[in-house]
């Protein structure tokens, strides 16, 4: 290990040990300090609320946190890189996942760790607990059990569920793909598209740009064996839907002439060779992480006409997850939605990519040691210091719920809420 390796794996422990072990806590929100106070907190006076629940559920919302607690529910099947590494080794994931609703939303989220990797056993435990929550966010749960758990839930639950690892890079990753697009002066009905990687990731990004109008017909997606072919036999359902009837084997095959290159799988896979194939303006978004399909520097360097995104922090175009969850959340539960549907997820998409094409604040460019972002292939997707964020993706996401009919506490005064999201 190299001096700088060791330096920051110390670093990352003592950030975790110290002063208290973890990254989150629990603090009261209402005074404690008299007798008068204890009272109301807790008995006698705590049985009041309870009984105005009791009579009508919906007080739940008016009376508790529940409306601004969402569970971050993972069994550590499949976390960050590191594979299916046990619940308990998957908490500190979902304290950070914690921290970060907090932080850039101001979400109260509890990780909660299931020590099963039975689909039944977990939809049932989450159903069981839901009542405590005002939204789920299921986390690094293994495919193809994640697509399963996600659907059911989202059937039988009436919040807000949403399979972070699929939908949240689909969402960043279409906003990064529709600006790309207008910078590569291409229309999304027209792409090529090559997608590396069919796992939950992969998937869902491919449906939301099919969505947003990409033809299935010049899709070609890959998994571990090469080309997902229509004539394989023993396809998963989920890879049938991107199947294709051409007679191409490799990624090699696959990648001559397309216009955009997806990677959500596996690293240094995509060679120079590869890349000349292309066509005009190449799109590439290699996200495999840490390590992406190509390395950025081989890939600006071997076409200087490509743009190019990366799942990493050190590059420009960093696809992040942050750039989405809090904020479809922070909308979903101000209008106590009772879904994250397809016109909410991509109202995010739309919210997002347009933001990215407006001035960027001094702010954010200080923030980022940058001396002036501004649309173009080094910045496609907002930064995730960006402060408009907060003020225009929950509203989008909000208005979408309303108009989709899943709103149960409608937004009336728009300019007050966004004053509200500022605060
Ligand atoms: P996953 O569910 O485990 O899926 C991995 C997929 O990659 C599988 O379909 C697997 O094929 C395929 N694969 C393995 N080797 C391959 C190869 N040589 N060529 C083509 N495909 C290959 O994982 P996931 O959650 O979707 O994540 C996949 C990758 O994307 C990871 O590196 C992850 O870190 C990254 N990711 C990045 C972001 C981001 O940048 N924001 C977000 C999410 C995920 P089989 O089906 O045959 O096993
Ligand atoms: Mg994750």
């Amino acid at each position: 290990m190299s001096k700088q390796k060791q330096r920051q794996r110390r670093e990352a422990l003592v950030y975790h040990a110290k002063p208290q072990p973890g990254k989150i806590k629990v603090v009261p929100t209402k005074p404690y300090s008299t007798q008068r106070d204890l009272g109301l907190a807790y008995s006698p006076g705590v049985a009041e609320p309870c009984l105005e629940i009791k009579k009508n559920k919906e007080n739940v919302y008016k009376y508790t946190a529940k409306g601004n607690l969402v569970a971050i529910i993972s069994n550590g099947t499949a976390v960050l890189g590191l594979g299916d590494i046990g619940p308990e080794a998957s908490k500190p994931v979902m304290e950070g996942k914690s921290l970060l609703f907090k932080i850039f939303a101001d979400i109260d989220g509890i990780d909660i760790e299931l020590d099963t990797k039975d689909v039944d056993k977990f939809v049932e435990t989450v159903k069981i607990i839901a009542p405590t929550f005002g939204g789920i966010n299921l986390e690094d749960i293994k495919a193809p059990e994640a697509f399963e758990i996600e659907r059911r839930l989202k059937e039988e639950l009436d919040i807000p569920v949403m399979h972070d690892d699929q939908h949240g890079t689909a969402i960043i990753s279409a906003a990064a793909l529709l600006n790309a697009l207008v910078l590569a002066k291409k229309k999304i009905e027209k792409i090529k598209i090559v997608v590396s990687g069919a796992g939950a990731a992969a998937v869902s990004c491919t449906r939301l740009y099919k969505a947003f109008g990409a033809n299935p017909e010049n899709i070609v997606m890959l998994d571990s064996k090469g080309v997902i072919r229509r004539d394989a036999e023993n396809l998963s359902k989920e890879k049938l839907e991107f199947a294709t009837e051409r007679k191409i084997n490799t990624l090699e095959e696959a990648i001559n002439g397309a216009d955009v290159f997806i990677g959500l799988s596996i690293a240094n896979i995509v060679t120079p060779k590869m890349l000349e194939s292309m066509a005009k303006n190449p799109i590439v978004f290699a996200m495999a992480n840490p390590d992406p399909e190509v390395e950025y520097e081989l890939a600006i360097a071997t076409r200087k006409d490509i743009i190019m995104a990366t799942g990493r922090s050190d590059h420009p175009n960093q696809v992040n997850n942050v750039l989405g969850f809090p904020f479809i959340f922070r909308g979903a539960l101000d209008v106590r939605a009772t879904k994250i549907n397809e016109a909410m997820k991509m109202a995010a998409v739309k919210a997002l990519a347009s933001l990215a094409k407006e001035p960027v604040p001094e702010q954010v460019n200080i923030a980022y040691k940058e001396t002036r972002l501004s649309f173009g292939k080094d910045y496609i997707i907002p930064k995730p210091f960006d402060p408009r964020l907060i003020a225009e993706i929950p509203p989008a996401v909000a208005k979408a719920a309303m108009e989709s009919g899943v709103a149960n506490s409608p937004i009336v005064d728009w300019d007050k809420y966004r004053e509200e999201l500022l605060q």
